[in-house]
């Protein structure tokens, strides 16, 4: 187990940032962690990575505790910020160098270098950082967030301020440092979500409500379930929506018509058809994007 948070609490004065919070990630997942401005993703993600206590509960990370054995887990842990705290006075080489350093690495220079390479700043490395653009600042916020080869990445809304093409080569870049990792990190971008990560967990108001797989999450029963049925003769809207389960029915053209309820409604609906002599000539759920379960969960 790579993270696990049992029971998390954080008061800052009398306000709850997290409520009673609890979820694993297993070693090698790519979890995105998402929710609403203010919904408690930095205060989550700067615990784990030893930046402020806990009120209450348990996080370990590697089955380490961030509180009593907090020196060892940030040997485990890598760290980038939400607002990326770089030296902008620095040169890109002299800064992965000072981190190195602070990590006390033996093999400094290769490892630079290294990082230097798999991020792609080779032609940047001689510049200052504050002459760099927003994606190479991220790549060297993700270089020293990896130069001690952390086995957990934690990524505070690493893609946020991007432009598109330099938010395609930072995602690429974190699938590709994500092979060998276990990855934690928030995100507004619902696309983001679906094309990186194994996993959802969705925090509202310090509490989580939903962790599971993006597929999962996206069909699950417990959320509004839409589909859309084709029958072979008229029927009227009266008659459909009548049906028990049924929250609303819109036609779409001819005898196709567009369900919603509670639950798998579909069974209701061809027993309501049978009974009624209409024959199902077609049946088919409507997966919701992450945008419209993110909506949905959060009420945003
Ligand atoms: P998110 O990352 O999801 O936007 P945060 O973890 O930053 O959410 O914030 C969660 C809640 O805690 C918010 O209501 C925020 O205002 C509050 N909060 C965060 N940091 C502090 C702080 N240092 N002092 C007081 N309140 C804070």
């Amino acid at each position: 187990m790579s993270i696990e948070v049992k029971n998390a609490f954080k008061y800052y004065g009398e306000q709850a940032a997290l409520n009673d919070v609890s979820f694993k990630i297993n070693s090698g997942e790519i979890v995105g962690f998402l929710g609403p401005n203010g919904a408690g993703k930095s205060t989550m993600m700067k615990i784990i990575t030893c930046f402020i206590p806990k009120s209450a509960g348990t996080v370990k990370v590697c089955g380490l505790d961030v509180e009593e054995e907090s020196i060892e887990v940030r040997k485990k842990v890598g760290y980038l910020p939400e607002h990326n705290p770089l030296y902008l006075d620095m040169y890109v080489k002299e800064y992965l160098n000072f981190v190195a350093g602070i990590y006390k690495l033996d093999n400094k220079k290769e490892r630079v270098k290294e990082m230097i390479s798999l991020v792609g700043l080779d032609k940047e490395q001689n510049k200052k950082i504050g002459a760099l653009s927003k994606g190479y600042r991220q790549r060297v916020g993700l270089a020293q967030a990896i130069i001690h080869d952390p086995e957990v990445l934690i990524l505070d809304e690493p893609t946020s301020g991007l432009d598109p093409n330099q938010l395609v080569d930072i995602r690429d870049l974190i699938m590709n440092i994500g092979k060998t990792k276990t990855v934690m990190l928030s995100t507004h971008i619902m696309q983001e979500v679906e094309a990186i990560c194994d996993r959802v967990i969705i925090i509202k108001e310090g509490r989580i409500v939903a962790d599971d797989k993006a597929e999962n999450i996206q069909q699950k029963d417990v959320l509004e379930q839409t589909v859309l049925v084709e029958f072979d003769q008229e029927t009227s809207r009266n008659k459909l929506s009548a049906i028990p389960g049924v929250k609303s029915v819109k036609k779409v053209n001819g005898n196709q018509w567009l369900f919603a309820g509670e639950g798998d409604i579909r069974p209701i609906i061809a027993k309501h058809a049978q009974q009624n002599n209409l024959l199902v000539l077609t049946m088919t759920v409507k997966s919701k994007s992450m945008e419209e379960v993110f909506k949905e969960l959060t009420g945003n």
